[in-house]
């Protein structure tokens, strides 16, 4: 298949076109390159023997985004390109909505005038807000605590309103919960630029001697041992679960699911490990998998944090046949090597 992957240029994108690409799927990439380095093409083609076909495109282009898709022959579209960082959505709510409910109404009004009827959508565990009960399954409650969040929550329910208005569209949104490592080549991975908000492109730092020393985000949670307890899973699994997303809304005859298929219309499944792991023991799998030490104060907890999230991940099994294969050591291992390999990312 041909499959136009918006943000195909960023972190979780880069890996899904490798994984494509190893399943024999032609990516197409879209990226404004407002959070990714065009060298991240380079790496792309040396992982898949071929250069990505690539276009410096916003979402928000209208007209460019036509003549990429009147030339494109696309049997579906895969959409990453967001803004992603909650601490700045909270600064910047407006760009945040711009961006990433402009981009998607963009995206599918693209669609539309093309007759691309398939999509998959990143979404996050975000829209759960506080957990009322774990695991976390697709009928829990959904809330948003940010302005990042909402932009999440909000492209789901446009993606669904957009299904329910025109029967041939089908869309699945992907809830990522805490997306960690790098692929095993060390050549692609996370480069977060500034200091980094996620757990573990900071514990990389660290371990390569960027920054002196871990925050830990609280030590009296009601956790194992006090600490955030997160579903952490390999990008590499998330990638691949992006591959059997499209393949399973190619259906049997290529077109769409008709009316009474599981995934006809809009679809919102969980994407993670099923299991919560505390930040230090994260601290400690890092640390063994590395040989380096990470030193860390435990500090106030972070506002809007909370304590544990993990997810229910049976319905990507049931309707996907996926589940996550890497565990806690590939996804530190992997993440090491990338940092060790790349200190400053893509810039080298
Ligand atoms: P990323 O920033 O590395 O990748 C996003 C890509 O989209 C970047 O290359 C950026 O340049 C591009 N982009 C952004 N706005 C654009 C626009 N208007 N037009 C064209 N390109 C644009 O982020 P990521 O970590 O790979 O995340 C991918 C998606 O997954 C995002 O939608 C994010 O919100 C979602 N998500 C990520 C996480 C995570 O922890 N990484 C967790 C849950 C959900
Ligand atoms: N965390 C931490 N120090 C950091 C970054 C994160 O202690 O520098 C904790 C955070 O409080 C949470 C866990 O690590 O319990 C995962 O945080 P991250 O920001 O990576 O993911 P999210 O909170 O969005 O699930």
């Amino acid at each position: 298949m041909r499959i136009l992957v918006a943000g195909g240029a960023g972190y979780i994108g880069s890996h899904t076109c490798v994984a494509l690409a190893e399943r024999g799927h032609q990516a197409v990439i879209v990226d404004n390159h407002c959070n990714s380095a065009p060298t991240v093409l380079d790496r792309i083609a040396r992982l898949t023997g071929g250069a990505p076909e690539a276009h410096r495109v916003d979402l928000r282009d209208a007209a460019a985004l036509d003549r990429v898709f009147a030339d494109g022959g696309f049997d579906a579209v895969i959409h990453f390109a967001a803004l992603k960082s909650v601490g700045e959505s909270c600064v910047r709510p407006l760009d945040y909505f711009e961006n990433n409910l402009g981009g998607t109404v963009g995206l599918l009004q693209s669609m539309q005038r093309h007759g691309v009827d398939r999509l998959v959508f990143s979404s996050s565990a975000t829209v759960y807000g506080e957990p009322e009960a774990l695991p976390l399954d697709e009928s829990a409650r959904l809330s948003v605590t940010n302005p990042y969040g909402r932009t999440k929550l909000i492209a789901e329910q446009i993606i669904a309103d957009a299904c329910a208005a025109d029967v041939r569209l089908c869309a699945i949104s992907l809830r990522y919960f805490n997306p960690v490592g790098a692929h095993p080549s060390g050549l692609i991975g996370e480069a977060p630029s500034g200091v980094p908000n996620n757990l573990m492109p900071y514990i990389c730092q660290v371990a390569v001697g960027q920054r002196a020393r871990l925050q830990v985000f609280g030590g009296d949670w009601p956790t194992i041992d006090g600490t955030g307890v997160r579903d952490y899973i390999h990008v590499v699994d998330l990638a691949r679960a992006h591959v059997h997303a499209i393949e399973a809304l190619a259906g049997e005859g290529g077109s769409a699911p008709a009316a009474g298929h599981p995934l006809h219309g809009h679809t919102a499944i969980n994407l993670g490990v099923g299991r919560g792991i505390s930040v230090l023991e994260l601290v400690r799998a890092f640390e063994a998998a590395s040989g380096r030490s990470i030193p860390y104060d435990i500090v106030a907890r972070r506002p809007g944090d909370v304590a544990e999230v993990y997810a229910d991940p049976r319905l990507a099994e049931a309707l996907l046949g996926w589940r996550a294969a890497l565990d806690v050591d590939a996804m530190c291992r992997d993440a090491w090597r990338w940092q060790s390999m790349n200190p400053g990312g893509y810039a080298g």
